[in-house]
């Protein structure tokens, strides 16, 4: 029998701006009039499981078949973004939402990820990206590997060597290379040193138009309600605002000694010196 072989890419959709506002009454994002996104780190993701799928392929051995499966938990207009993968060479999407879901922390969302996850037969290899726009937190992808209780390595920079059983990886730290040999299934994150990401094909497009997407709920993943959503949410938000940046100038006058010691003095009493 021809074994499935699996890989996973998670996308999370985000807001196309830089610095993202907050209304200070409801503290929550502010959503209108802005442009929804892939993170711009899981486009790498994207192209690195396209890239896998193909090296795998290139080994020529017939006992395997190679399917790339994106995967995003979030609002049911995340399938415009699972759209755009397919469209960069994805071969199909899957959106995890469910009301249920709503209010999930890092760690509630790799847990409801781990079991979408599991529901795909034969997933071997999990690439997310490094860290989002907006949450930023870069814990998604080790709380989901630890789920799994499978290796994770983070900031890939380079598969090595990829056969149907194990990865080599190479990443870049501050001082060094690190190579790291992995048994399969494991997950990595990446970032954008990786790989150039590809652009839609005119076929992708095509195909991403009339692909189905099915959409799991909790019905489907059968988690128990104090699983998932804020109520499988290890940590919650208090508060969340915008750092008031208060400027104040001070314009000096006087002899350049009677200026340096009325910089002396200001910064005395700020207790900067
Ligand atoms: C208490 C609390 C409540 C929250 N409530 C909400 C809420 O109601 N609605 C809401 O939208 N957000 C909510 N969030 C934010 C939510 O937890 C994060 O969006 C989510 O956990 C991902 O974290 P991150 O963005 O830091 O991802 P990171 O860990 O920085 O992401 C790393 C990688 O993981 C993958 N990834 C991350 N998130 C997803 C995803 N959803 N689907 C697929 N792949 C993914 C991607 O590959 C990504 O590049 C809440 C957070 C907290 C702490």
């Amino acid at each position: 029998m021809i074994e499935k072989i699996r890989i996973i890419v998670c996308i999370k959709q985000v807001p196309a701006v830089m610095e993202i506002k907050i209304n200070p009454e409801t503290n929550t994002l502010i959503r209108e009039g802005i442009e929804n996104i892939i993170n711009p780190f899981d486009t790498y993701a994207i192209e690195e499981g396209v890239r896998l799928k193909a090296r795998l392929i290139a080994l020529k051995d017939n006992s395997f078949d190679v399917e790339v499966i994106a995967i995003s938990m979030g609002p049911p207009q995340s399938v415009e973004i699972l759209r755009e993968a397919i469209s960069l060479g994805i071969d199909s999407g899957v959106l995890v939402s469910d009301r249920a879901f709503a209010g999930s922390d890092t760690w509630a969302t790799a847990y409801t990820l781990s079991k979408a996850i599991k529901k795909i037969e034969g997933w071997k290899i999990i690439i997310l990206g490094k860290q989002t726009l907006d949450g930023d937190t870069g814990q998604v992808g080790p709380e989901l590997a630890h789920i799994l209780n499978i290796p994770f390595i983070g900031y890939a920079s380079k598969i090595t060597e990829i056969s149907r059983n194990k990865m080599v990886i190479k990443r870049l730290m501050e001082d060094r290379y690190e190579t790291f040999e992995v048994r399969l299934p494991a997950a990595i994150s990446v970032g954008k040193d990786i790989n150039i990401p590809g652009i839609p094909s005119l076929r992708g497009k095509m195909k991403s138009r009339s692909a189905e997407i099915p959409v799991w709920g909790n019905e489907y993943l059968g988690m128990e309600a104090k699983e998932c959503g804020l109520n499988g949410s290890y940590t919650q938000v208090i508060k969340i605002f915008t750092p008031e940046h208060k400027h104040e100038t001070l314009m000096l006058s006087g002899t350049p000694d009677e200026q340096v010691s009325e910089i002396y003095s200001k910064l005395k009493e700020l207790n900067l010196i």
